[in-house]
């Protein structure tokens, strides 16, 4: 990297991040740096469709020429996270189960921290034997029900067409708009995992939470910690709206992978 460059703006680097689908274009990995397509030297200026998202893998791969400059443009043009249809990370496994903290409620050793009907919104696969990982599973919408993210054991994809995305040290956040937080998570690898916000609506119900409070419907659900549970929080709903998430989750089960537990 060289010194004395201008900064890049926020504006810019979203732009960017959009037009990559959040994910880096050769990948679609979610962690990633910024890489001018044409040398910085040369062209002194950042501009958002001369700019790319790599990973730190293919970062490297790119400056010590083991992948070609025609294949970045390639990959520039169709970016592989918008390809595949999302961006993805991995969350490290634990083997001991994480401390989730939503709304001012703590629950720890329970597998099902909140769930609609069969569809787990954030939960874990208890592992059956010790010493094997704890599994992260979760759905989450925005407020018209579309997905916006989905983790499977501990795998993250993230949909491309929300408005941003960020994955930053632990923090991962969505935007559905500026100032509009979709979802943001904190995950501290071995310990815990606070949804600092979730603001989602699903088969009838209106989640709204931030890290000390949590609204459901029109129902507040706070300051409870759960232990050694089996399940936290479970929203019922009828067969018909059952039905209707299963045929729905078949559908979009092999884009936008479900954690739906039978
Ligand atoms: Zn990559």
């Amino acid at each position: 990297m060289a010194g004395n460059r201008i900064y890049m703006s926020e504006e810019i680097k979203r732009i960017v991040r959009q037009r990559c689908g959040f994910g880096c274009v050769v990948c679609g990995l979610g962690y990633y740096d910024y890489h001018h397509v044409t040398p910085y030297s040369k062209v002194k200026e950042h501009n958002p469709y001369d700019i790319v998202l790599l990973c730190a893998h293919h970062h490297t791969e790119f400056e010590r020429g083991r992948l070609s400059g025609r294949k970045l443009l390639n990959a520039a043009k169709a970016p592989m996270a918008i390809q595949l249809g999302y961006a993805h990370g991995v969350f490290e496994s634990s083997d001991k189960p994480l401390r989730v903290n939503i709304g001012g409620n703590a629950m720890i050793n329970t597998p099902t921290i909140i769930a609609v009907g069969s569809v787990p919104i954030i939960g874990f696969t208890r592992p059956e034997n010790i010493g094997e990982p704890w599994q992260m599973t979760a759905f989450m919408t925005d407020t018209n029900g579309t997905p916006l993210l989905s983790i499977k054991e501990n795998i993250w994809n993230i949909h491309p067409t929300k408005w941003d995305v960020q994955a930053e040290g632990q923090i991962l956040t969505i935007r559905n708009g500026s100032r509009d937080i979709g979802v943001r998570l904190r995950h501290e690898p071995g310990e815990s995992l606070t949804i600092e916000r979730l603001k989602m609506r699903f088969a009838g119900y209106y989640i709204d939470g931030t890290e000390h409070r949590l609204m459901i419907n029109t129902n507040t659900i706070s300051g409870s910690m759960i232990s050694n549970g089996s399940v936290g929080i479970s929203l019922g709903v009828d067969d018909a709206m059952e039905s209707i998430i299963a045929k729905w989750s078949r559908a979009v089960g092999n884009r936008f992978a479900l954690g739906v537990q039978k």
